[in-house]
């Protein structure tokens, strides 16, 4: 297989994370027979400076011509708050990709549950994988300020909207993941309150029944899940919520993996032609207290390479292989400086160890 994937590495330890997984990816190519096209370009803060823009044309072109893109990470003080800011690169970027969930895995290795603040017993056997809606809700509906009656002041407004089709196609994709695990789907709203929630439930209940009825779906208030997923992260598998919810949880989730550096995640949409439109970044920023001292965890980035290989190419095998070498030698004791305070590995040792024991 030959695919062309457009490596925009971005700010902080977004270029050192993103280099580890450009090389797991071409160790992947040829362990297995596919030739992957890497093309570099800018975004963000790295852009701003050499253009003036945080996603250039020369960005937007190399991304659309890519069957895939890898992301560092964007931002830093350097930047500011200006009317400018590298955050905006990514927003573009999504935008232009129209990438509509955001699929975060997360796995709790038992050697690593001492690091998490929650009990080592109540995490052992915890993965999660949350499908969170990317393109809708309060985010991106009406905004607006106003000057109020009656000594209220400024009265702010932000639009929660969803449509049929937004949830449909979002739950579609979960459902479709849950079949492919336990047969098991959590669908997280606030119907008691939000007209949204209620629409949310509706759609997907009606999803499950008429496309999925192999697929089990339980339907969890968000205000009680945020409690449950810490009290019992085991009792959960694939999760389903809009945008905002979607955002609090997953957070709140990579608290129970340890570190931040460790996660990854994908997000995907499709084309016309049904294909999968992915972008692959681990979920940290660009942490500009430790870049450029090789002190980066590029877990997440080396695992988003597995999420790639998974779904945008259906390269399952080699997929299984990169999340297998990379949790086999986290178990046999390797650490980066986020998760050890003696012996850490560089962020170029550890990758170098993971390609060298992939077979
Ligand atoms: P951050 O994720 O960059 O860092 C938070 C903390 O975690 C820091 O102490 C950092 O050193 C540590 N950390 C993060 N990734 C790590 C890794 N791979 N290995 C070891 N330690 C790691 O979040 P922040 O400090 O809030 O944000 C820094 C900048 O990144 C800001 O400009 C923010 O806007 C941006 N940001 C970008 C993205 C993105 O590009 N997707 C996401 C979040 C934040």
């Amino acid at each position: 297989m030959k695919a062309r994937i457009a490596v925009l590495s971005g700010d902080g330890i977004g270029p050192e994370v993103t280099y580890e997984a450009v090389q797991l990816l071409s160790r992947v190519g040829a362990l297995y027979g596919h030739e992957f096209v890497c093309e570099e370009a800018l975004i963000g803060g790295a852009a701003i400076d050499a253009t003036g823009d945080p996603l250039p044309r020369a960005t937007q072109a190399v991304v659309s011509r890519a069957d895939a893109v890898v992301l560092g990470a964007v931002g830093g003080p350097k930047w500011g708050t200006g009317t400018v800011r590298p955050e905006q690169g990514l927003l573009g970027l999504r935008a232009l990709l129209g990438t509509f969930a955001n699929v975060r895995p997360v796995t709790v290795l038992p050697a690593l549950a001492e690091l998490s603040p929650v009990r080592a017993d109540r995490l052992a056997g915890t993965d999660l994988l949350f499908v969170r809606e990317l393109t809708g809700g309060a985010y991106f509906g009406a905004k607006s300020r106003e000057q109020g009656h009656n000594g209220q002041g400024i009265v702010a407004t932000d639009a929660m909207v969803y449509s049929e089709a937004e949830i449909t196609r979002v739950v579609r994709m979960a459902a479709r993941f849950a079949r492919g695990r336990s047969g098991r789907l959590t669908s997280v709203d606030k119907a008691n309150v939000l007209e949204t929630s209620r629409l949310w439930r509706e759609v997907t209940t009606r999803v499950m029944r008429d496309e999925f009825p192999d697929v089990a779906v339980e339907h969890v208030l968000v205000d009680s899940f945020s409690m449950l997923l810490i009290q019992r992260p085991t009792a959960y598998d694939v999760v389903v919520t809009e945008n905002l919810f979607g955002d609090i949880l997953t957070d709140e989730a990579a608290v129970l993996a340890g570190s931040i550096g460790l996660l990854p995640s994908a997000s995907l949409g499709e084309r016309a032609d049904g294909s999968v439109v992915g972008l692959y970044e681990p979920i940290h920023g660009s942490a500009p207290d430790i870049a450029g001292q090789g002190k980066a965890n590029p877990v997440g980035a080396l695992l988003s390479v597995a999420l790639m290989l998974r779904h945008s190419f259906g390269l399952e095998k080699a997929a299984d292989a990169v999340e297998a070498t990379v949790y086999g030698v986290l178990n046999a004791g390797a650490r980066t400086a986020d998760l050890t305070t003696n012996g850490a590995f560089t962020t170029a040792a550890f990758g170098q160890l993971v390609r060298d024991r992939l077979a």
